[in-house]
């Protein structure tokens, strides 16, 4: 019977994880391809399916299956993947059930919605167009969050967190970046110090979008992406999608100036499709664990420590450019003759602090999100009303960075996350900063003469450690679980600093130590 009530709880999530998937790809074409005229009605498509599948998750039979299954000593044998699974199921089950199917449908409506605003008021920099948006939207998180439920000690952002993060909190994430937060000033008041001018010529030279994109995409299939269940798109804001089982999509935006941007966007979110194309979720049909905890990412810290890992600590290093500079005349021409390694690897780890996050310098990056941290933390606390935002947000990044911003399209509009209903999630940024950090120094140990493979753009072995170590556990451990099997220990802000201050004594002479 034990079997019957598993495989049955199993098949009931593969659906609703092809409803999920169903919304991902509505999602995806409303970023890409989708006409502005349609927006209403995607905001009617994303409604209902959200509300749908909110009532399949939430079901009672899915209750019943899982109490029954909770109880069978078969299935929740210590360490088994199946206990694994069910604890994770019961997570995401009492999660749902908490949630009222009509505010499931509101959030899902009005963040379609939203998103459209956000575009436009982005477009236009006009933030009184994204305002009634950004408060309708953070009205209905803190109903979420109320739903959730503030746990015992904790605020009611804990119970945002705990949805990308789960277990995370805002105090201990606090205590995380306050000490990290003065460290990285430093950094960058001694690169300032130091009088350096790095010179960056090689970015600015002009290369076409459509050399820069095959350019990628060759990049994207040396590393491993596998293109027959992938695609790249152009979009405002790059992402990646898991759409289906087998079809991850990412997106990435091109300026003709500076091309390693798009460069490293793409493999950021490559990154991120290594990690859904390495997990164990096959084909989606019914023999498949698609729909299932095991076959998903365990957390946002986790996914981003993927994709800053190959967009920072292979992508930025020299040994990176060793192998695709010479390679990348193929593609680009004649535009970076002249340039040397050694310039692009100095040119790329240039530490300014600047308006934009995700053109941000792995030196400053992390300010960035410790900015978005604290004024989400105040939104939903009520202490910063929605109204008062870019001036709350122009004042940290004078105070943080030390930057002017000039208008709001570079300031409080540049994020999308906000017209997704995206509220604790920008920690996970940081949080997979410091997870990267960490097992790279693992890999790396692991790995003899890792340094040299890329250099000759060998890439394989350091996907296979992931595949092994990271990929295909999918939900079995919690982050920090995984963090403490991997490298043996608990998640620290030494490597990352380490890493930082190794990359800034190269380019600009600061001491290693700190
Ligand atoms: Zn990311």
């Amino acid at each position: 019977m034990s079997k019957k009530n598993y495989a049955e709880l199993c098949a009931l999530l593969r659906e609703a994880g092809t409803l999920t998937s169903i919304k991902s790809l509505l999602g995806w074409d409303q970023e890409t391809y989708m006409p502005d005229g349609a927006t209403p009605g995607r905001s009617e498509q994303n409604a209902l399916l959200a509300a749908i599948t909110h009532e399949r998750r939430t079901s009672k039979r899915v209750g019943d299956l899982l109490g029954a299954c909770e109880q069978d000593k078969a299935l929740t044998r210590k360490g088994s993947p199946e206990a694994a699974n069910l604890r994770e199921i019961r997570r995401d089950y009492d999660l749902a059930t908490r949630l009222p199917g009509d505010l499931v449908a509101a959030i899902a409506r009005t963040t379609s919605q939203a998103q459209h605003a956000w575009k436009e008021a982005r477009e236009k920099d006009d933030f009184a167009m994204f305002l009634p948006w950004l408060d309708k939207v953070m009205g209905l998180l803190r109903r979420k969050a109320e739903c959730y439920g503030t746990p015992k000690g904790g605020e009611l952002y804990d119970a945002l967190i705990d949805e990308y993060e789960p277990g995370a909190t805002a105090r201990e994430i606090e205590a995380v970046f306050t000490p990290l937060r003065a460290r990285l000033t430093d950094l960058v008041r001694e690169v300032k110090q130091s009088g350096v001018k790095v010179n960056t010529k090689c970015l600015k030279t002009r290369i076409p979008a459509a050399r820069q994109h095959a350019f990628g995409l060759w990049v994207l299939e040396r590393m491993g992406f596998n293109l027959a269940i992938g695609r790249l798109d152009v979009t405002t804001h790059p992402f990646c999608s898991e759409v289906g089982p087998a079809d991850t999509r990412l997106t990435t935006r091109y300026r003709d100036q500076h091309f390693t941007d798009a460069l490293y966007s793409t493999l950021h979110e490559m990154g991120h499709g290594l990690y859904e194309q390495g997990l164990p979720k096959g084909d989606g049909t019914a023999k498949s664990l698609f729909g299932q905890p095991l076959a998903e990412a365990i957390s946002l810290g986790i996914h981003e420590s993927q994709s800053r890992m190959w967009e920072n600590f292979v992508g930025r290093s020299l040994a990176f450019w060793k192998w695709a500079l010479p390679k990348s005349r193929k593609f680009l021409g004649d535009a970076l003759e002249g340039c040397k390694p050694a310039d692009l690897f100095a040119a790329v780890n240039t530490v300014t602090p600047s308006l934009i996050r995700v053109e941000a310098d792995e030196g400053t990056y992390n300010l960035h999100v410790m900015i978005r941290f604290e004024i989400e933390r105040a939104l939903l606390r009520g202490d910063l009303k929605p109204k008062d935002l870019p001036g709350a947000w122009n004042a940290r990044y004078k105070d943080a960075l030390g930057v002017i911003v000039p208008d709001d399209a570079r300031g409080c509009l540049q994020d999308v996350h906000w017209s997704f209903g995206l509220i604790g999630y920008f920690p996970t940024y940081t949080l997979g900063n410091l997870y990267a950090a960490q097992f790279w120094e693992t890999i790396n140990e692991q790995i003899p003469g890792l340094d040299a493979q890329i250099g000759k753009g060998q890439f394989a072995p350091l996907l296979a450690w992931l595949r092994e170590n990271i990929h295909r556990h999918g939900k079995k451990y919690r982050a920090g679980e995984l963090c403490e099997r991997v490298t043996g220990q608990a998640l620290s802000p030494e490597p990352l600093m380490r890493h930082l201050r190794s990359r800034a004594s190269r380019v600009y002479g600061v001491n290693e130590e700190n």
